[in-house]
């Protein structure tokens, strides 16, 4: 008590009663009170000067962090929510403010960067040039999929190039080449002698061979979630590990169109030495080039201290492709690209100082755009070294070359075959070192020539972004609850578990491959669309199978058999969202559903299925068949009718972490009251069409607005459009004015699978009169769907009996249906009041908000970001944020506004490569949860980059995580519930992934990646429910599963690789916040 009073006093001061008090006191104890507040003073003072260093510069006042470091010494009251500190970091430049810096002068066909002092590249020809190191780096650029197949590919071009590489390098000790996709050499392998793969491994022993990154592909970093990243990376990099014991260190990414600030975090953790990026603004090129900024070490917005820095090179030209790698002029490149250029004839010396001349100045004029004398310059482009005859000819013609300039001691150039790893070594032996700039942000959107912004494939064949996140979380329930099936229920007899783990390996590397820059990006032919398609078809009846066996072995503690009695959904149904083909049949003995919970935290959430039945009842099996509440809601066709034989039965379910659960659905013959009252705009012919079905219909007028409500929002809705017009928060009586609508923009001549170039900026607006507006009034969740010839859109509001996070969200589940259309690139747009200006946030692959710009001197569709999976507009008041569950392109082009862009259909090409447009799409699903959210922490508003609230993270999860079910009838018996009893996880921990990483062989036993992660979180004004409950300090390995815990435990580099530090299994797990830390776990027989 005295330690409360005290603080109080400290934390309201009152000089005068301080005084007093002192004044009554007896000598000795005013001596004790005096020693004691100097003493608080004096610490309170040491952590101020502590934690503001220069490098640490805090938002919070200096009143407000005395308040909270003493309220951190004597808590005096429990705080609901502490949250992350944003913390301002101090670097040479922040990309999203770059544009300020750069003039353009004109807009031709070539950018132009206006620079105040004369541009000094004139280093060509100087009387005693300094000395310059140039690397000549051999690489062959291989899509895995773009024009043709990844077969395709192989078979024609990558296999010869594989054979020639090995044949050459080892002919000539001299020559050097990279090599970078890992599916490729895979499946080199796979076919390959014994002599073939040992020549193979002798040539990355001994460094003539560089492997650089070592992914499964070479990722785009735009559409991409890091979940799926960071998978293909350990699969790439354990296949390297195994097969030829090698360890990339450097990350060479030349071709995504665009480079993404979170991508380097995860190279950093994965600890590659280096990286290099090739295609980023090339106006912004030219400006780092001409102030020597082209390599930096690219920090994290939110890493104060630089820990997870990494050195970057950026090539300076516009391609990776010998015409523009040696310097600034193409023309002059051209001339060295063997074997097409005829000009070259070695032997006659004058000769060739006419021929090599140019080329030297070249690399001059390159060197210019650097600090250090060394440069490297790429040798080769898409598919290339594939002939012998080029082979020959590329290396015997740079022989000579190299030769002729290594003579000219007047030159001062050593010119050599060499590698990545190299140029890297030879940066960090620099003496005097050279201290390079330091950069934060990242380099978004890309354009390479005026007007061209690619942004147009941040939401190109939505369909297939939207299976790439289901086959996503699909993965990762697959991979959980293999891993839980093979240390719960071992039997001896591992056969069944290896073949299951084949099974996940092929549908792993499916998914890995559609991370592919050509692939989730959109931007491929028709018939390798189709390839990859088929690829996510596969891996999802593949991930269902190891699901089966592994909810059987759960369920029965042992592998007994009867999985294949299970019923999963067919993929048809991710092609099919209007359910024509499919429902589950309720037969007279009942359905059972197993619901699994992916997350490492209880969930309470609506599970909905089509059904043939309208009259069910639900049961829970683990609570005494516990009667669940349900409801009973449409099913819509295409057109916008209600089908009469299929129902949407939703109920609700409560699942502890890692859970199983099974609930019992049954028909019954007495009048189901859970049936939506649907009221609706359609002519009264279309009443009586609807007559069939089992609601009751009632007439919508026009006139009226409809309100969705709950425990926390009321939600107003135009009955005309459909569409909200208001939201008003219950607990803070706030009121925000919305205009939602539905607009297409009409694709330009250059509109394409890359470029997004409507012919004007103002996009027509769809959401009219005219459009089918019905409301669904049910006991758990309701709606407004809108009918359009170009989509349709549903608009939920769930009652409070789920989370606190669903109750303060509007759920938008969208299909376009742009199948007719001959041009269309449809938007989803609100307009809001507020006052976020020209800023707007996206999420950098899943991992965190980065701070957007729309810049005047920029044409519209540069000022279109990719969101992976969430997107906000805010002010000092409010935060107004879009969930997504699958990427897009997303803007704000005025004040208060923000778009997503749905789906884009156009005949025209935009001359990248494709040489077609995208047309007859199929229907493309779309799902979001709007969340408004008022704001108590002011600091945010326009920082960098901020941290979501809880509530904002656990609808993230709930979108990227889904809850996953399975049904099965009478002849299959099976206990009711699984759970694992996993360890309250503190509420900012997030199991980024539990895998297996090898084979579950005797006497091996199980060997498990462990990839925890401890989320940056901010505190709103009104958190509602949602609190952190932090037990971090108490989490152990050994405390983590009921089940058992593994009998060793190593922390490594993201994957897998490097060995951090050894531990045990009883240590603490201690993770910073925005720390992502791996762990191998080794789990012996029991
Ligand atoms: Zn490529």
């Amino acid at each position: 008590m005295a330690a409360r009073h005290l603080v109080q006093m400290v934390y309201e001061p009152d000089c005068e009663m301080l005084v007093n008090m002192a004044l009554n006191m007896k000598f000795k104890v005013r001596l004790i009170f005096f020693v004691c507040v100097a003493m608080i003073l004096l610490m309170t003072f040491f952590l101020y000067l502590r934690e503001s260093s220069p490098t640490r510069v805090r938002k919070a006042d200096s009143g407000t962090f005395f308040l909270s470091k003493i309220k951190s010494f004597f808590p005096v009251s429990s705080e609901k929510c502490s949250g992350t500190l944003l913390v301002n970091v101090t670097a040479d430049m922040q990309t999203v403010n770059i544009w300020d810096s750069i003039d353009l002068i004109s807009a031709g066909t070539k950018y132009k960067v206006m620079f105040p002092e004369e541009n000094s590249k004139k280093a060509a020809g100087k009387a005693s040039p300094s000395p310059l190191t140039v690397l000549i780096i051999p690489h062959s650029h291989n899509d895995p999929g773009w024009l043709r197949t990844l077969d395709d590919y192989f078979s024609t071009s990558t296999k010869k190039i594989f054979d020639l590489m090995l044949e050459k390098l080892e002919a000539h000790p001299d020559m050097r080449m990279v090599w970078a996709e890992t599916v490729f050499l895979a499946l080199w392998y796979e076919q390959a002698s014994v002599e073939n793969r040992t020549s193979l491994k002798k040539l990355v022993d001994t460094g003539q061979l560089d492997l650089v990154t070592g992914g499964w592909v070479m990722p785009d970093e735009a559409s991409t979630h890091y979940y799926s990243i960071i998978d293909q990376l350990i699969e790439g990099h354990q296949w390297l590990a195994r097969n030829l014991g090698a360890r990339p260190r450097i990350n060479w990414s030349i071709d995504p169109f665009g480079h993404s600030g979170t991508v380097p975090h995860l190279w950093r953790l994965a600890n590659f030495d280096g990286m290099v990026i090739q295609r980023i603004h090339q106006a912004i090129k030219d400006y780092l080039g001409h102030h020597k900024r082209l390599v930096f070490h690219w920090r994290q917005i939110w890493d104060d201290k630089g820990y997870h820095d990494i050195l970057c090179h950026t090539m300076p030209y516009l391609s990776y492709d010998t015409t523009a790698t040696c310097g600034p002029d193409s023309n002059v490149c051209r001339k060295y690209l063997f074997p097409y250029n005829q000009e070259f004839m070695a032997g006659d010396r004058a000769r060739l100082e006419a021929f090599v001349t140019p080329l030297y100045e070249q690399f001059r004029l390159h060197a210019e755009n650097y600090q250090h004398n060394v440069i490297f310059v790429p040798l080769g482009g898409d598919f290339q070294w594939v002939s012998l005859d080029e082979f020959d000819s590329k290396y015997s013609s740079y022989t000579e070359i190299m030769a002729y300039m290594n003579s000219r001691s007047d030159w001062n150039i050593k010119v050599r075959f060499g590698t990545l790893t190299e140029y890297f070594n030879l940066l960090k032996q620099a003496s005097p070192p050279v201290r390079y700039p330091t950069v934060t942000g990242d380099f978004f959107v890309y354009s390479e020539i005026p007007n061209h912004y690619w942004s147009g494939y941040f939401t190109s064949r939505p369909l297939d972004k939207f299976l790439g996140r289901e086959i996503q979380a699909l993965l990762k329930v697959a991979d959980i609850l293999y891993c839980l099936a093979a240390i719960h229920a071992r039997t001896g007899s591992h056969a069944h578990v290896f073949e299951n783990y084949k099974l996940l390996e092929v549908a792993r590397r499916n998914l890995a491959l559609y991370q592919h820059h050509d692939a989730i990006t959109g931007t491929a032919k028709p018939h390798v669309v189709m390839d990859y398609e088929i690829r996510l078809s596969s891996s999802f009846n593949q991930l269902q199978a190891v699901v089966k066996h592994a909810v059987v072995t759960l369920l029965r503690s042992h592998a007994g058999g009867g999985e294949e009695l299970l019923n999963v959904q067919p993929f048809a149904f991710a092609f099919d969202p209007f359910h024509s083909r499919s429902r589950h049949e309720i037969k007279p003995a009942g359905l059972k559903v197993v619901v699994f919970n992916p997350s490492a935290f209880k969930r309470a959430e609506l599970i909905s299925l089509v059904t043939d039945k309208d009259q069910i009842e639900v049961n829970e099996s683990r609570l005494s068949n516990r009667k669940v509440a349900h409801q009973i809601s449409p099913v819509w066709s295409a057109r916008g009718n209600i089908l009469s034989s299929r129902f949407e039965l939703s109920f609700r379910v409560d699942l502890p972490p890692w859970s199983l659960v099974t609930y019992t659905l049954s028909a019954i013959s007495t009048p189901d009251s859970s049936f939506t009252n649907l009221y609706m705009t359609l002519p009264t012919g279309h009443h009586q069409e609807q007559k069939q079905a089992s609601f009751k219909i009632s007439p919508l007028p026009r006139s009226t607005n409809i309100v969705l409500e709950n425990a926390c929002l009321r939600v107003s809705i135009s009955s005309s459009t459909g569409m909200i017009t208001e939201i008003m928060q219950k607990n803070t009586n706030t009121v925000t004015g919305i205009a939602m609508e539905m607009v297409s923009y009409t694709p330009g001549a250059l509109s394409g699978a890359y470029l997004f170039w409507p012919r004007i900026d103002t996009p027509r607006i769809l959401s009219t009169d005219e459009v089918n507006v019905v409301h669904v009034q049910g006991s758990l969740y309701s709606a407004v769907k809108v009918v359009h010839p170009l989509f349709q859109t549903v608009l939920k509001v769930y009652n409070s009996s789920t989370e606190e996070a669903l109750c303060r969200a509007v759920g938008i589940d969208n299909i376009a249906t742009l199948s007719e259309s001959r041009g269309d690139e449809l938007v989803m747009r609100f307009k809001t009041d507020v006052q976020n200006k020209d800023v707007l946030y996206t999420d950098g692959n899943g991992l965190g908000m980065v701070k957007r710009r729309r810049f005047p001197k920029l044409p519209m569709p540069a000022a279109y970001y990719p969101m992976t999976s969430a997107v906000t507009i805010q002010d000092e008041h409010m935060r107004f944020t879009v969930h997504s569950r699958q990427p897009h392109g997303a803007a704000s082009l005025t004040p208060g506004s923000l778009e997503i862009m749905l789906d884009r259909t156009f005949r025209s090409d935009d001359g990248k490569g494709l040489g077609e447009g995208i047309q007859q799409n199929p229907p493309a699903p779309s799902k979001f949860f709007l969340l408004i959210e008022p704001m108590e922490n002011r600091t945010s508003q326009n920082s960098d980059y901020f941290h979501p609230t809880l509530q904002s993270l656990r609808l993230g999860d709930v979108l990227q995580s889904p809850l996953y079910y399975l049904t099965y009838g009478e002849s299959l018996d099976l206990p009711a519930t699984f759970n694992p009893q996993l360890f309250d996880l503190p509420c900012d921990a997030n199991v980024v992934s539990f895998r297996p990483l090898e084979p579950d062989t005797e006497p091996k036993g199980l060997r498990t990646a462990f990839i925890l992660e401890k989320r940056g979180y901010e505190c709103g004004a009104h958190t509602g429910t949602v609190q952190c409950e932090s037990s971090w300090g108490k989490l152990s390995f050994s405390s983590l599963l009921e089940l058992t815990s593994p009998s060793s435990l190593t922390e490594m580099s993201l994957s897998l690789i490097d060995t951090i530090k050894p531990l045990s299994p009883f240590d603490t797990l201690e993770l910073q916040a925005m720390d992502i830390k791996t762990y191998s776990l080794e789990w012996d027989d029991k």
